[in-house]
């Protein structure tokens, strides 16, 4: 019987720089299976069984000499071996020559099973690992050299892209949880330097974010690199509420560079920084970033759009810097998410809720003025 042997992500990628690559690989292909289903995977006692599936399919069906990709990515993150790596793929018609071929094993299509968790990270890794070891940055979709929707309609490629090749954008919402952020920095440093609560900073950090369209998680994960984990120990003092060593230069003594007068202000600050780098749109509220108009003046706004966009500009020479903060992002990411760990924007929902409160009082004082002259014409009335 064929056998098949599943391998860690990492441990594939060893594997494969361990043989001898005797023809030119230059294409990445990615297929979902469509069947077998992650379902039926996940149900089945005996995975090596659903590759065999597979296997049995390609061969005596097809009539194909072997299994047609090179590996499997199942839904538990392993990778299946598959056909022989230098061995030409049954991928795509016309286009085999130079592909390397992955089946996902799922039905990916929109309203069908969910491409995510462990399965996404191991293709992700996966990809990245193989662009680098075959020098090349081509993946290409089944779908665009077929009428099919293979992957899956519900991949979107620029966006698989960008997270293979680490380029997340600075702009938009928070994807780490409040929970998650929390974990992170108490499970590096259980007694943080901060003037605030743990609470209140990571609630500053996704509220500011979400009113300027900054990542809140990306910012407070560059918090984190900048002040080593709120330990501090560089230029900048915990009493300066400087979050991101803004105006901090190398060579400086410490306690220079900015200060602000309350960790709200620190955070709002450092967004309003992230945010200049990453677009030209204008700031929502009024500036307290004393570095923003340098951003302006070196006509640095909106020049690096994404988190590794900032190496050689938010620090130079800054070769990795904008990597090791994605790295610490997906640390973040990685704690575990509770259901109602996730308090974005209470204390602007309080803020919210006085406000309402005293409009009621508002209305309820004039709406005792219209009752009164309702009651003084009503009199009116009985009186005539
Ligand atoms: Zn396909």
């Amino acid at each position: 019987m064929r056998k098949f042997q599943s391998y860690t992500v990492e441990s594939y990628l060893t594997y494969l720089r361990s043989i001898k690559i005797t023809r030119e690989i230059k294409d990445i292909h990615l297929h979902h299976t469509w069947k077998p289903t992650k379902k039926s995977y996940q149900l089945a006692s005996n995975k090596e069984q659903v590759i065999y599936g597979m296997w049995r399919y390609h061969t005596e069906t097809l009539g194909w000499q072997d299994i047609g990709q090179h590996v499997t990515v199942s839904p538990d993150g392993l990778i299946w071996d598959g056909r022989d790596v230098n061995q030409m793929p049954a991928s795509i018609t016309g286009h085999n020559q130079k592909a390397f071929a992955i089946e996902m094993i799922g039905n990916f299509d929109k309203g069908q099973e969910t491409f995510e968790g462990v399965q996404y990270e191991a293709m992700v890794k996966l990809v990245r690992g193989l662009f680098t070891i075959f020098k090349t940055k081509n993946l290409i979709f089944h779908r665009e050299h077929s009428s099919k929707t293979c992957p899956g309609s519900s991949l979107d490629k620029v966006l698989l892209l960008n997270r293979i090749q680490n380029k997340i954008e600075i702009l938009g919402k928070a994807v780490a949880t409040h929970g998650q952020m929390k974990q992170y920095l108490l499970s590096i440093n259980a007694s943080p330097k901060i003037n605030c609560s743990v609470d209140a900073l990571i609630n500053y950090y996704l509220e500011e974010g979400n009113i300027e369209g900054v990542r809140g998680d990306i910012a407070f994960a560059q918090a984190l690199k900048e002040t080593g984990f709120f330990r501090y120990g560089g230029i900048v003092t915990p009493e300066q509420n400087n979050y991101a060593g803004l105006g901090a230069l190398n060579g400086n003594k410490k306690g220079e560079g900015a200060s602000f007068p309350t960790p709200r202000i620190g955070v709002r600050a450092h967004i309003q920084h992230l945010k200049g780098y990453a677009t030209k749109v204008a700031l929502k509220q009024p500036v307290v970033d004393p570095r923003y108009v340098v951003l302006q003046n070196a006509g640095l706004l909106g020049t690096a759009p994404t988190v590794t966009d900032l190496n050689g500009k938010w620090a130079v020479p800054g070769t990795g810097y904008g990597e090791s903060i994605l790295k610490i992002l997906e640390k973040i990411l990685s704690m575990p998410a509770t259901g109602n760990d996730n308090i974005i924007g209470n204390t602007a929902l309080l803020e919210e809720a006085k406000r309402l409160k005293d409009k009621i009082s508002t209305l309820e004082l004039e709406l005792d003025k219209y009752k009164g002259l309702l009651n003084d014409i009503l009199n009116q009335i009985k009186e005539m």
